[in-house]
């Protein structure tokens, strides 16, 4: 038995995370950045991958700023690193201030409201609190409005309690590195930062960190880069690849005959050809939208994706692959270096991050590296 095959146990498929890669990656983030310190995004359960185990790699590696979205996400991470500057994305929830506290979680303050909750917060306690403070600048998504900002510049007295600041910003475009769409969220984020209280900036998500030193501030936020994602779409992608998932072949069939091929009999076979049927499905984050149109790899051969995605299985053409490589038993990849997550994101009209952040619950997994 292959160590694949060990480690697979009872379950349909496999999912290994090189964690060693994930702080390669980091590092060269890192490196790219400098002098600017490298953060790192650890939001949706690390993309996916795993927050705690990722979190302590990227610790042990010399990551010492997180940022998770939720509160929950935040709570769950403290536990897990000791000493690390913790950031929740998404703001101050209401009346749960103390909660952040608690955890030692710094909030990403996005609006005058949330300001106001934590400098009283912090009042209440008598201490200073840290805060990141959220400027919009053309995402529209979250943060403090441009007139927001001007009541700010107004009444500065508003962030009294709040020490240390870092103000932050998210581009919109960052992964067209030509759109100026970039540069004038830049300009924006400068201008109202020049007439705030003077302190740290973070600007740059993973393609942000790829547009020059201009965007880097003091402190980049990449997630989809540390997991291999291509933060410079269309340019060879300068990460190395972090996640292989196989699963199990579990029946293969010849057919001789012109048939089609599972549910909506929305594939024809026109014979003859085999078939080999996989222990995945859309129910472990294979998109349905990639239905005739992914592939997968066997023995280093391609085998196309025939047929309809179903829940738990996919079914594809092993024509060509020599018989005893594409047998019950075997493995097939459904991602790994070959097929990388872009790739199959590209194949269901989507992006890599939703492919990793939609992978599923009951595979086995197995951490290659890391501290432990
Ligand atoms: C998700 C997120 C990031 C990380 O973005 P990537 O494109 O995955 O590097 C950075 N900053 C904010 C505010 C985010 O929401």
């Amino acid at each position: 038995m292959t160590s694949e095959a060990a480690a697979l146990g009872r379950a349909g498929a496999l999912l290994t995370i090189d964690l060693d890669a994930i702080a390669g990656n980091w590092r060269r983030l890192q490196a790219l950045g400098a002098p600017a310190e490298c953060g790192t995004v650890l939001k949706a359960d690390g993309y996916g991958l795993g927050a705690v185990p990722v979190g302590r790699a990227l610790f042990a590696a010399g990551a010492r700023s997180f940022f998770v979205a939720h509160l929950e996400e935040g709570i769950a991470l403290r536990a897990a690193l000791g000493e690390a500057r913790i950031v929740v994305l998404n703001g101050l929830l209401p009346g749960l201030a103390a909660d952040y506290t608690a955890h030692s979680l710094i909030p990403a303050l996005n609006d005058p409201g949330e300001i106001a909750a934590w400098a009283g917060h912090a009042k209440a306690l008598g201490t200073a609190l840290p805060g990141f403070v959220q400027l919009d600048s053309g995402m529209n998504r979250l943060g403090l409005m441009p007139e927001e900002q001007a009541r700010l510049v107004a009444d500065p007295t508003r962030l009294d309690g709040i020490a240390p600041v870092t103000w932050m910003t998210h581009l919109a475009c960052a992964e067209e590195a030509g759109n100026p769409m970039n540069r004038a969220q830049l300009d924006r984020f400068r201008q109202a930062v020049a007439k705030l209280p003077k302190a740290p900036v973070s600007i740059a998500n993973s393609s942000g960190i790829f547009l020059g030193p201009d965007f880097h501030g003091d402190l980049t936020r990449p997630g989809a880069a540390l997991y291999g994602i291509n933060p410079t779409p269309g340019r060879p992608n300068p990460m190395a690849g972090v996640v292989r998932l196989e699963a199990r072949i579990l029946q293969t069939r010849r057919v001789d005959t012109p048939m089609t091929v599972g549910y909506g009999a929305a594939h024809r076979v026109e014979g003859p050809a085999r078939l080999a049927t996989i222990a995945v499905g859309y129910a472990d984050g294979i998109p349905r939208s990639a239905s005739g149109r992914g592939a997968v790899r066997i023995a280093g051969f391609t085998a196309p994706i025939t047929g309809r995605i179903s829940m738990d299985l996919i079914t594809v053409d092993v024509t060509h692959i020599p018989e005893p490589l594409a047998a019950p038993g075997a493995l097939a990849e459904i991602l790994g270096p070959e097929l990388p997550p872009d790739r199959l994101g590209e194949s269901a009209g989507t992006i890599g991050y939703e492919i990793l952040t939609s992978l599923g619950r009951r595979y086995a997994r197995r951490y290659l590296g890391g501290a432990a």
